[in-house]
């Protein structure tokens, strides 16, 4: 059988090593973290040391409050929850856009916020907050967040920055981007699926979406996912600061093969500033879900576009909002790198997408 090569990381990344053991640890200490016995107070200790890794992560520490949620789709919800308008960025996630009152702001053709626009919207006033993202899931674009805040602040709006495909792969400092609230979660890192966190700057502003329990200092009711919250910690723990680097080299490999092969394979966003794992590959001619299928029956696990959790392959808001036409756009393929990638993995994908080009070219011509 064809070995597998999984080159999907911005939709989910396997357990890092060592998670899975930490994950384990926290399954045996059973104890609730709310409980004053033994039991509990080892329960509550696990979660607290994870909350500081996490802060910690983010540059928060001793700075606003964190609370862990069921990943960064709770977290955006409950950091955009309210009446009135939230401005966001065209080429959100989509646990942002799908928020009441979510008014969407213009990206430029690089995928980058438009901050004149905002600057111009921020004046007509209205707006009570602002959602920008750091990276983007699609196509790794990372976004003006320090300058958007600045504008925004000046306008006396405050910033939820979704960081989830940054966490881990870029440095993040909630203080030097300005944020005011942020979300991450466990599973892009090699952590489990399923956990997440809210970082909010002034916590005694916020209001619950779940309510009716004094855990996570009443800002979030349900009894805790210690064993989640374990494997969160135990990722970020395993997270390296070459990482970045490394994933860079290889992604510099992956798209300077797929030119050599395809001279007119376009690379979505290459022009603005990206996190290191994500790639964004036009080939036209050739439908995206075509080209996700024919590496797949070569052991080539990508995607299209963002990942869908219907199956099927739906056009992607990110690339029409960066002006792409449709029929580049749905020729769009995702290849998204992570701690368990290797030049081997970027060698194999090559060789079946020179494969995949040939084939389907001949078939066009
Ligand atoms: N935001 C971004 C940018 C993402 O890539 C994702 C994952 O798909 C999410 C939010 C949602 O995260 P979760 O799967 O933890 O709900």
């Amino acid at each position: 059988m064809t070995p597998r090569i999984y080159l999907d990381h911005a939709a989910t990344s396997p357990l890092r090593p060592g998670v899975r053991e930490a994950m384990l640890e926290a399954l045996e200490s059973f104890g609730n973290p709310s409980s004053v016995h033994a039991e509990g107070r080892a329960a509550r200790a696990r979660v607290e040391a994870a909350r500081h890794a996490v802060m910690r992560a983010i540059g928060a520490e001793g700075e606003g409050a964190l609370l862990f949620t069921s990943g960064a789709s709770e977290a955006n919800a409950a950091a955009l929850a309210g009446d009135g308008v939230v401005l966001a960025a065209a080429v959100e996630h989509p646990s942002v856009l799908a928020q009441p009152g979510v008014e969407i702001l213009p990206v430029d053709a690089r995928g980058r916020l438009d901050l004149q626009r905002l600057e111009a919207r921020l004046a007509r006033g209205g707006a009570r907050l602002l959602a920008v993202m750091l990276a983007n899931n699609e196509t790794g674009v990372v976004q003006p967040v320090a300058e958007a805040v600045r504008l925004a602040h000046g306008a006396g709006v405050p910033v939820h920055v979704d960081a989830v495909q940054a966490l881990g792969k870029l440095a993040i400092d909630v203080s030097a981007l300005g944020a005011d609230s942020l979300a991450v979660s466990a599973h892009k890192i090699g952590g489990p699926k399923g956990v997440g966190a809210l970082w909010l700057r002034r916590p005694e502003r916020f209001s619950p979406l779940l309510l009716g329990g004094a855990q996570e200092g009443r800002r979030r009711a349900g009894t805790e996912n210690t064993v989640g919250i374990a494997g969160f910690a135990a990722a970020l723990e395993a997270v390296s600061t070459e990482d970045a680097a490394w994933l860079e080299g290889l992604r510099v490999e992956l798209e300077a093969g797929i030119i050599a092969i395809a001279a007119d394979a376009r690379i979505v966003g290459a022009e603005a500033p990206r996190v290191p794992h994500i790639s964004a590959v036009a080939l036209p001619d050739i439908d995206a879900s075509t080209q996700v299928i024919a590496l797949d029956l070569d052991g080539i696990a990508v995607s299209a576009g963002a990942a869908c959790s219907s199956g099927k392959v739906a056009s992607s808001h990110v690339l029409a909002a960066m002006g792409l036409a449709p029929a580049i756009a749905g020729a769009t393929l995702r290849v998204s790198l992570g701690w368990s990638s290797t030049r081997t993995d970027v060698e194999h994908f090559l060789t079946a997408y020179e494969k995949l080009v040939r084939r389907g070219r001949r078939a066009a011509a």
